[in-house]
């Protein structure tokens, strides 16, 4: 930690100084904005603003590789330099945003002007599954006495998904046809059990060669930032589509991510010891074995609003709190597992951690697991097992830690549309 961590750090602007604001100075999230007729451009979030780092190059505030790149319409040439850069970055950011330096109100924008766009150009997502309750509760469905799949303590089990239909927040999501089984029938029809899953996003940093690994001890390196993920899926097409090659047009149909990238300099005061594993579980293998604080103090929120709430005017309802501290693997071990065959992971990759359920009633983390115990009851008096068209499902969560300033990771949301009509002709 250094002095861009500092609790008595504040910042010329006011906004960034309320006291839980999710982009406090400690914070600094980089993404990309635009503002009406202007192309998209870096940004970093302070307060209810975006300070233009286009702008402030351009006014000769900041200087440097890592600026040049972090103005681009996309971060992954900054990510391509690695933390090294990020951090550089961060103090001059930092420097210049803190109280006492000269403010500089026309190098800001407020963030209820700006779109904010997909913060990378995603070249690979991949998606892991890397929550013990999570597993275990959907597993016993399956096998009652042996819920978890056989490789779960030997390694962060994954599949590569669809980095084509990745969407930054706010983008709807139009209800997907497929194949699933009704009434012992396999139809053809708009999902019928369409689902959340909260995750957190992981944004890779440099790239490493094919056919070279990324050992444990500098997979944490490879972690550029982390952001909100919502992987929806539509959990009959699942069912029907997954054994034996996993889940295809379930995942592929939309992933959404939160706008900003919370840098791993920001997340210095919250990392924390992995959990220790249970009595009677199998060691973790030397080749994930890591002693660093690799995980996450991150509490994480999934809140849902119906159509009818919002016209009555009734809050968005936390259906899920959910830790990633608790997460079984971490990152950096998805990392070093990812690569440990010798794959190529490029800069600004994503990789989507797994559902991040805890163990207690209230921490499960998709509308799949809250359904075990039953549908969900609304403050409008509606029930929900699935979503529904309409609903809206919003992502938030806070970094904290005792003597840290906590931070936020802004929303990750999306609405349900109705499914379309099926636009081609069946006719051969
Ligand atoms: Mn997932």
């Amino acid at each position: 930690m250094d002095a861009t961590h500092a609790p008595g750090l504040r910042s010329w602007v006011e906004s960034a100084n309320v006291p839980g604001h999710d982009f406090p100075i400690q914070n600094l999230p980089l993404g990309v904005f635009s503002t009406p007729g202007s192309r998209p451009r870096g940004g970093v979030a302070i307060g209810d603003m975006v300070l233009d780092i286009a702008a402030a190059l351009a006014a000769g505030r900041l200087s440097g590789a890592a600026a040049e790149a972090a103005a681009e319409p996309t971060l992954n040439r900054l990510m391509s330099y690695g933390q090294d850069a990020a951090a550089e970055l961060r103090a001059r950011l930092s420097a210049l945003l803190a109280e006492g330096a000269e403010p500089l109100p026309d190098l800001l924008h407020p963030q209820s002007a700006v779109t904010m766009h997909l913060p990378v150009e995603v070249r690979n997502f991949s998606d892991f599954m890397a929550s013990r309750p999570h597993c275990e509760r959907l597993g016993r469905a399956r096998n009652r006495d042996n819920p978890l799949p056989p490789a779960f303590h030997h390694l962060p089990v994954a599949y590569h998904s669809r980095a084509s239909s990745v969407r930054p927040s706010g983008t709807p999501l139009r209800r997907p046809w497929g194949q699933f089984q009704r009434d012992g029938a396999v139809v053809f029809a708009p999902t019928e059990a369409l689902d959340f899953e909260l995750e957190l996003a992981i944004w890779i940093a440099e790239e490493n060669v094919l056919g070279e690994p990324t050992p444990i001890s500098a997979a944490d390196r490879r972690i550029f930032g982390i952001g909100l993920l919502n992987d929806w899926s539509a959990r009959d097409i699942q069912r029907f589509e997954m054994p034996p090659l996993g889940p295809f047009l379930s995942k592929s149909v939309m992933t959404s991510v939160s706008p900003w990238v919370v840098t791993m300099q920001a997340m210095a005061p919250f990392m924390a010891p992995l959990p220790p594993r249970a009595a009677g579980d199998p060691p973790c293998p030397a080749h994930l074995h890591s002693s660093r604080p690799d995980a996450m103090r991150i509490t994480m929120r999934a809140a849902i609003q119906t159509p009818r709430m919002a016209a009555a005017g009734i809050a968005p309802h936390v259906v899920t709190e959910a830790p990633f501290e608790e997460m079984y693997w971490s990152a950096a071990q998805m990392v070093a597992h990812h690569t440990s065959n010798g794959c190529n992971l490029l800069p600004g990759d994503l990789l989507g951690s797994g559902t991040v359920s805890g163990s207690r009633p209230g921490q499960e983390a998709c509308l799949a697991e809250l359904l075990l115990r039953g549908p969900i009851i609304l403050p409008s008096g509606e029930t929900r097992r699935f979503l529904e068209d309409g609903d809206c499902v919003i992502f938030t969560a806070r970094a904290e830690a005792p003597g840290a300033v906590p931070i936020g990771f802004g929303e990750c949301r999306g609405s349900v549309l109705p499914a379309a009509a099926w636009p081609v002709s069946e006719e051969g």
